[in-house]
């Protein structure tokens, strides 16, 4: 029997990321020490058939097909949503309603007004929150952003950020809630954790001047006829940023090849970082202070030096996975709900990728550059 105090879990939504959260709840249970005993207490999905099945898939006690029920049940603790985009907004601040504390999937909500309206209920609220920004949970990025604040660049002078994958490559692909115009498009969808990277390893974005493109128009409605598609495919921005670094980021959902090309590059005075998440062990780093002749990309393997890839596993270059990255999500969530540490990415830092993605987006419509509220 374990001495720590339990934690209730609710799960709405029980699809990719819903087990994505699964898989990091009973990972960091076991890989970190965490302030909790975590328990799985409610699954909630779209009917009554799709939470059972989760419940029994995932361990679950409960299952329920209303949401509302579950977050409202005073024996629940934390609440996790991987429901669609255009969702997360109601069932979020009902549960922050109800003083329970919030993981959400990103993007934290459609529209900026939206994000701002649920980072502040939660402040009023003083309950902890995570979005799911899994990728910035990598040891390499945090290795990065060491070296990068380090000086061991030098000056930083570029960067270059992209997510691209091809999931909606093929135009005969129906219409899905991604595409949804009150929470959809590549630029919110992808292109956001693209954003969230390259703040996270270069600081504030000043400026931005964006190009959306939709260049698949229609696609199948699912019933015989055709939907029109009003969301970007394609989303590029060139950025400025406070520390005086210019760059460019991508969003790209119809990049033909693609799965999972998380990448930036990083160009400074002294050296550059290169990094694909499709090798998410791998950071690359070239110093300028190699005798010539000898220049080129040298490849870190991650390794226990890089915390907390040694929680995972005692040997360097054995390699940890996406999966991976979602357990160091939740035990940083954890440690706050627990006061033992800040929020890793709360709230309030989703909406600060929502405010990027709308400036960016109404930059692309007005064809001007636009600079980034603060
Ligand atoms: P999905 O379609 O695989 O799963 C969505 C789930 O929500 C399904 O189980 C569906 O039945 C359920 N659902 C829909 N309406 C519901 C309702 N009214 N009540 C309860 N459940 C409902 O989608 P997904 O790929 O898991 O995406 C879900 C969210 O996760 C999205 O916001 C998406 O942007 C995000 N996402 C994040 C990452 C990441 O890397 N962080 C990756 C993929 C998706």
């Amino acid at each position: 029997m374990s001495s720590k105090p339990d934690l209730n879990i609710g799960l709405i939504g029980s699809g990719f990321m819903g087990k994505a959260h699964v898989f990091g709840y009973a990972t960091a249970q076991k890989t970190f020490d965490l302030p909790f005993n975590l328990v799985f207490h409610t699954a909630a999905d779209i009917s009554d058939q799709a939470a059972t099945r989760a419940a029994a898939g995932f361990g679950f006690a409960h299952a329920t097909a209303d949401w509302r029920d579950m977050v409202t049940n005073p024996a629940i603790d934390v609440v996790s949503i991987t429901a669609p985009n255009a969702l997360h907004k109601e069932m979020a601040l009902a549960a922050i309603a109800a003083s329970k504390h919030v993981y959400c999937e990103k993007p934290l909500a459609p529209l900026a007004v939206d994000a701002r309206e649920m980072a502040e209920a939660a402040e009023t609220a003083g309950v902890k929150t995570q979005v799911g920004f899994n990728y910035l949970c990598n040891p390499m990025l945090q290795l990065a952003r060491e070296m990068i604040e380090g000086g061991e660049l030098g000056e930083i002078r570029g960067y270059r950020g992209l997510h691209a994958e091809d999931y909606m490559a093929d135009a005969s692909g129906p219409y899905t809630f991604r595409h949804d115009p009150a929470g959809g498009g590549a630029l919110a969808d992808i292109g956001s954790h693209a954003l969230a990277t390259a703040e996270f390893l270069l600081g504030p974005i000043a400026e931005v001047m964006g190009d959306l493109a939709t260049l698949i128009p229609t696609r199948p409605d699912g019933y015989g006829g055709t939907k029109l598609i009003e969301v970007d495919d394609v989303a590029r921005a060139f950025l400025r940023f406070e520390n005086g670094a210019t760059g460019s980021i991508e969003g790209n959902w119809i990049a033909t090849g693609r799965k999972m090309q998380h990448d930036f590059e990083v160009y400074g005075s002294k050296g550059a970082l290169s990094f694909s998440q499709e090798r998410l062990n791998e950071l690359h780093f070239y110093d300028t202070a190699d005798a010539k002749g000898r220049q080129g990309f040298r490849r870190i393997e991650a390794a226990p030096e890089h915390p907390p890839y040694g929680n995972f596993c005692v040997a360097p270059g054995h390699q940890i996975g996406f999966n991976d990255l979602k357990a160091i999500e939740v035990a940083g969530f954890l440690e706050a709900v627990a006061g033992r540490g800040p929020e890793p990415f709360n709230f309030r830092s989703g909406l600060r990728i929502q405010t990027l993605v709308e400036t960016i987006q109404s930059s692309s419509a007005q064809r001007v550059w636009k600079t980034v509220a603060t």
